[in-house]
């Protein structure tokens, strides 16, 4: 696998992916924020989990003040830049925009919120939009150097704590990096970002796995606090006959490697099946269909309304041509000479595929909780915390995102990271940095 530094460079297939919803211009921007009626309610701050105030952002951008708009953005979330391309806004804050009783377009915030932090990032001064205070002393460390742990970690840096994240991965960025739809953001743009939190003064030690190379007990006592944010582990096969070898992949694994191995690629395909229902399925359908697999199908085990998927995504993977196969539970993975030619329904329709993308979710960080002392998980393999403060059963360590959620969003990780730096600064003692924003959002 190429590191960060050489990938820039290097001919990966998620290059051809053209952004969905490419950059503002200027004019663009102004106009669109002009359309914002600056309700006194803000139902698309209520509705945004880190709790930007999306209406004075906006009326920044409206008077030509970016990066005013960019600090407003950033301090209630510092992963902004990234949520303004993944975030799924027409179920968070575009969602509850006003435009939507009327039938009209909602205020494209993602669009916007993009425009402005991507304006501070292309001047080179998105690092001094803050002043870091003078160092307390006090160290912590994260495990894994995903949404949740960046967010913690720039929020904790500001506050003058000095922060190590152990990724065990050669680049960091969690599943920004690795597995988001390429169409929504590059795997450039997530390393832009890590950047931008690097430059407030934080340690990412890369290719360093907790657990194995580094202890768990180590952590524990050598750091303040610890935070456990290392999103969910491989993905869960279906355990049937021919799952095992060429044409059949397990969903996260697939896109990875279509995102970052330099000359990975899907030639001769005709038929492409994706099994399961939720977000990543349809993203994995989404990608086979743009990369112009003639044939792409979703074999889901319920009917389309039971699917956990986003509506608006299924409604766009469709207009992609992607077709859905409902109350489909397959069996067996039929081969040929070893070849993948189809999949066996428990029915007995059969299915052709010459590639199968497996898309049922992925395991839970049971083995790495049971390593820290007090730390639990529930039946489900998620780590127990209060929500408020994100605190695990071992008061000195915290947790957040997928491995407490079971699979969510950047934009609620970014929120666990944002509660969690709050609830560590008040048990250290320590001044907590751009305090307002810091008690903004979901609790
Ligand atoms: C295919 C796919 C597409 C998605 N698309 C979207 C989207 O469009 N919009 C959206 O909002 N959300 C999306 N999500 C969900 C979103 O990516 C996650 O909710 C979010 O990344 C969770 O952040 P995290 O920091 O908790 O975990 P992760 O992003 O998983 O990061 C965890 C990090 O910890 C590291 N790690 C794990 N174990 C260890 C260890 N023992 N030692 C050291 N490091 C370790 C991992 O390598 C990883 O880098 C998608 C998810 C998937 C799977
Ligand atoms: S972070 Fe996401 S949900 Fe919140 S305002 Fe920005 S785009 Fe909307």
């Amino acid at each position: 696998m190429a590191t960060h530094e050489t990938l820039i460079q290097l001919d990966r297939l998620e290059r051809a992916f053209p952004d969905l919803k490419p950059l503002y211009g200027d004019g663009d921007a102004v106009a669109e924020a002009n359309r914002c009626l600056y309700c006194h309610d803000a139902p698309c701050t209520a509705a945004c989990p880190t709790g930007i105030d999306v209406p004075t952002f906006i009326r920044k951008i409206a008077t030509g003040n970016a990066r005013g708009a960019a600090r407003v953005i950033l301090s209630a979330n510092l992963l902004g830049y990234s949520c303004a391309r993944v975030c799924p806004v027409e179920v968070l804050c575009a969602g509850a925009c006003v435009y939507n009783d009327w039938h009209r377009p909602p205020i494209q915030i993602g669009r916007l919120q993009r425009y402005a932090v991507e304006k501070a990032f292309d001047d080179g001064q998105a690092g001094t939009l803050f002043r870091r205070a003078p160092a307390t002393g006090k160290k912590v460390a994260c495990v894994g150097a995903g949404p949740a742990s960046l967010s913690l970690a720039g929020y904790l840096a500001l506050a003058g704590v000095d922060v190590t994240l152990f990724e065990r991965r050669a680049i960091p960025g969690g599943l920004n990096t690795t597995g988001v739809a390429p169409y929504k953001m590059h795997v450039d743009g997530a390393l832009r970002e890590v950047d931008f939190v690097r430059s407030l003064g934080i340690t990412i030690q890369e290719g360093v796995e907790v657990g194995s190379e580094v202890r768990a007990e180590d952590l524990a006592r050598d750091f303040d606090a610890v935070f456990i944010g290392v999103g969910l582990g491989q993905d869960t096969s279906l355990g049937i006959p021919g799952e095992d070898g060429p044409g059949v992949y397990g969903a996260t694994a697939w896109i990875e490697r279509m995102k970052l191995e330099p000359g990975f690629a899907v030639l001769g395909v005709a038929c492409g099946a994706v099994i399961g229902g939720g977000n990543t399925a349809i993203d994995a359908a989404r990608e086979l269909s743009r990369l112009s697999v003639p044939h792409v199908l979703m074999v889901y085990r319920r009917t389309a309304e039971e699917m956990p998927g986003f509506r608006h995504e299924m409604d766009a993977a469709r207009r992609e041509g992607v077709r859905l196969v409902e109350k489909a539970v397959p069996k067996e993975f039929i081969r040929q000479d070893g070849r993948l030619v189809g999949i066996l329904l428990d029915d007995g329709r059969r299915i052709p595929a010459d590639l199968a993308v497996v898309a049922i979710g992925q395991t839970r960080p049971r083995d790495l909780a049971a390593q820290f002392p007090g730390v639990e998980v529930d039946p489900g393999g998620r780590i127990v915390v209060d929500r408020a403060t994100c605190r695990t059963g071992n008061p000195k360590i915290y947790a957040g995102g997928d491995a407490v959620r079971g699979g969510d969003l950047v934009v609620t990780a970014a929120q666990d990271g944002k509660r969690a730096a709050r609830a560590i600064c008040r048990a250290l003692g320590v001044q907590i940095a751009v305090d307002a924003a810091l008690n903004a959002g979901h609790q």
